[in-house]
């Protein structure tokens, strides 16, 4: 049987497990948590999304940095906003019976002298998004020259947001025996490449198959024949008014119509997208995760590693691009073990993009027709 505590981890540590209510490591942390502690190493560790990959380098980090110095230890870059929100929010958590240890959010949109000002008090743990970081290091508000360890969080979707430079660069100001830990729900190229190129025979972890999604999610498909999306999402709402959802489109525009459109119809909706203020953006995804909004509209960006509970549905307004854009959006729903449904509505001649994520997700769709009225008020 897996245990928190045969895993190394030390006695404040699954105390503070044991106040989160997680009671059996996932699969991936029962791999890179003793890996970690008991080694320096570099790794590649690869997990769908939703398995817990934060504590499975939050954990060991936060056992491995000093609190008695002040200095920054530990570097966590990773792809949005929010999700540097979400990753330091939790990591505080993980160290709660540990006041000394500071950990600090570095991004984009606000203010970036609270921020320095926040390093300067000390933060043996930074959190960052790699634009933000490069500014920073630039202005020499940030020092990373003796860090021990770097995290390179949901690599995949980093290098999908076109960071590699940037990453790159910030690595240069990383000391040369520093330990990298890799993350990421997916293998593509570029994240080899990265590798390659940065680690020194990394240790690998894989949990389940590269690319999979989660088991937990099941896949249904909508022809929006004739009919227009729009009056298929409405119908796909009213069906199930318990709606927690994410709803994905291809651009800031559409995102913001179809939210401003579910509004007007009455629906509890909000838009998330990239043309809002960091506030604005904030302040959505705070109702969201309070359930005060049931029906987030997003691009892929905004919602990017997105972690909420409960997230009942994935809708998929309109397929994205990439195909592997789809692992990531179905992967906000079934998560921590519950069960999810991600839906697309499509046009006939998408059909064939359904048959080619099937083959990725190893998972086939059902197809289902869009609820009636009748249906609906039954
Ligand atoms: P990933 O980065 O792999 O997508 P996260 O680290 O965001 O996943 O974790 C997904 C959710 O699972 C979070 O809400 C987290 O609190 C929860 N979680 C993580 N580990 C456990 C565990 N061992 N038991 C229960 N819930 C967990
Ligand atoms: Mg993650």
């Amino acid at each position: 049987m897996n245990k928190f505590e045969n895993l190394g981890l030390a006695p404040h540590l699954l105390d503070a497990i044991n106040d989160m209510g997680f009671t059996t490591p996932s699969e991936v942390q029962s791999q890179a948590i003793p890996l970690l502690l008991s080694q320096e190493t570099d790794l590649v560790a690869l997990a769908q999304t939703g398995t817990g990959k934060t504590a499975a380098f939050g954990f060991p980090l936060i056992q491995k940095i000093q609190d008695t110095s002040k200095q920054t230890q530990g570097l966590i870059l990773s792809p949005t906003r929010e999700l540097c929100l979400q990753i330091t929010n939790e990591l505080k958590n993980y160290a709660k019976y540990l006041p000394k240890l500071n950990v600090v959010a570095i991004y984009g949109g606000a203010s970036i002298t609270d921020q320095a000002r926040q390093i300067e008090r000390g933060a043996q743990i930074v959190v960052a998004t790699p634009g933000r970081m490069k500014d920073m290091i630039g202005r020499k508000m940030v020092d990373i020259s003796s860090i021990d360890y770097c995290v390179l969080d949901e690599a995949d979707e980093m290098l999908n947001m076109g960071f590699y430079e940037d990453i790159k660069d910030i690595l240069k100001h990383t000391p040369e025996q520093k330990k990298t830990w890799l993350f990421s729900a997916t293998m593509p190229k570029e994240v080899a490449t990265i590798a390659k190129e940065f680690m020194q025979t990394p240790k690998e972890i894989t949990v389940g198959s590269k690319n999979e999604g989660s088991k937990n999610v099941s896949h249904e498909y909508y022809l929006a024949a004739g009919r227009d999306r729009y009056y298929t999402l409405k119908r796909l709402a009213d069906a199930n008014p318990d709606i927690f959802s994410v709803i994905f489109c291809r651009t800031k525009r559409d995102t913001q119509k179809v939210a401003e459109k579910l509004i007007e119809d009455g629906y509890n909706a909000a838009a998330l997208h990239g043309d809002l203020s960091q506030n604005q953006r904030d302040l959505v995804m705070k109702s969201f995760r309070s359930h005060q909004i049931q029906m987030l509209v997003a691009t892929d960006v905004a919602a990017r590693g997105i972690d909420v509970d409960d997230v009942t549905h994935v809708i998929n307004y309109q397929l994205p691009d990439e195909i592997e854009t789809y692992t990531h959006r179905s992967g906000r729903t079934g998560r921590a073990g519950k069960k999810g449904i991600s839906m697309v509505i499509i046009t006939k001649s998408e059909l064939r993009k359904i048959k080619a994520i099937e083959r990725i997700i190893k998972q086939n769709f059902e197809q289902k027709n869009i609820p009636s009225g009748e249906e609906i008020c039954e």
